[in-house]
């Protein structure tokens, strides 16, 4: 398929560009570098250096004849979102709705869509199924809930395909050690963890210790970046015109802070300091996949289901690549 990969040069959107090619898919990405990195791009996937609210360059370059577009490019600050609502909603609703638009004038309908696990806000119950309540805590959940609402409603109004991907904790790096994450400022735990393991953090705060769970840290599914990439492959592969589904993408086990950092103590073999601070405002206790139904329903299937697997490749990352990407 002719894919058209919104956000492409991002973190997850990075990974998924190199599965479509591999998979032998004609990939072109759409990104305003914002947080995307150049280098993040493979040699000979063309690269449309552009913002989602541009209607103009956006209309001209879906117009090339796709077959299905990704869309990956959003903000994903939980606390960020929290400060500053609007900023979340102009870009993760308003441009994705502008986006939906052109695509209804282009005529394309099939769309992945990164969804996230923090629509389900702070569920009762363990692990998290599709079906469960949607009830997002923080504006940056209310953003992702409320486009997976208009394409429920494209879908069934214009016969969009679209599936959206509720993503836990994206995680870990290429096996192969070329891409990895680079955001700045860097605020996810892993990055930062491993960042104080390299020295250029003095130490990592764990964010709350006592939040109800077996050691008082938040609790939340790591999942690969490469397993998370596989799972978007076979939704597109998966879509059918005029149906919205959903599907969680997680492994089903649940690592604490506390966990973490001490596992990221063996795999880097050093000391990482870690001190307690403040719980950080919109952060749930836990959040665990159950991730049956993409498994029964894609064949999805998670390579990496340890926390020390994972970490391992985001080291490998992390200390060849010090400063991320070339700025
Ligand atoms: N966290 C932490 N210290 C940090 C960064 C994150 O204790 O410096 C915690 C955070 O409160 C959450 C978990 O680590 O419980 C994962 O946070 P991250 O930002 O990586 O992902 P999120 O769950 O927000 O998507």
């Amino acid at each position: 398929m002719n894919v058209l990969v919104t956000g492409g040069a991002g973190y997850v959107g990075s990974h998924c560009v190199r599965r479509l090619v591999q998979a032998g898919h004609s990939v072109t990405v759409y990104d305003n570098l914002c947080a995307g990195h150049r280098a993040a791009i493979p040699e000979g996937v063309q690269f449309i250096h552009a913002d989602l609210a541009d209607l103009d360059t956006l209309s001209k370059a879906l117009s090339q004849g796709f077959e299905a577009v990704m869309h990956f490019a959003a903000f994903l600050d939980v606390g960020e979102s929290v400060r500053e609502p609007l900023k979340y909603y102009k870009n993760n609703v308003a441009n994705t709705i502008g986006l939906l638009d052109v695509m209804r004038h282009c005529d394309i309908k099939r769309f992945v869509f990164s969804s996230t696990c923090a629509t389900y806000g702070e569920p009762k119950e363990f692990p998290i199924t599709e079906s469960m309540p949607q009830a997002p805590i923080n504006p940056y959940g209310h953003t992702k809930l409320a486009m997976e609402w208009a394409l429920a409603d494209c879908a069934k109004a214009w016969g969009l395909g679209a599936c959206a991907l509720r993503y836990f904790n994206a995680s870990g790096a290429a096996a192969d050690g070329s891409i990895g994450e680079d955001h700045d400022p860097e605020i996810h735990l892993i990055p930062v963890v491993l960042q104080v393991a390299l020295e250029q953090r003095p130490q990592v705060s764990i964010f709350g210790k006592d939040y109800p769970t077996p050691d008082g840290t938040c609790v939340r599914d790591y999942i690969h970046v490469e397993d998370l990439a596989e799972a978007h492959l076979l939704a597109l592969q998966n879509i059918h015109p005029g149906v919205f589904d959903a599907f969680n993408v997680g492994t089903g086990i649940g690592t604490s802070v506390r966990q973490l950092i001490e596992s990221a103590r063996e795999v880097t073999d050093r000391e990482i300091p870690a001190t307690d601070a403040p719980r950080r405002p919109g952060d749930p206790p836990t959040l665990l996949a159950d991730p049956t139904k993409i498994k029964s329903q894609l064949g999805w299937r998670p390579k990496y289901t340890d926390i020390g697997s994972i970490l391992e490749t985001a080291w490998q990352w992390h200390r060849t690549h010090p400063n991320g990407y070339p700025k």
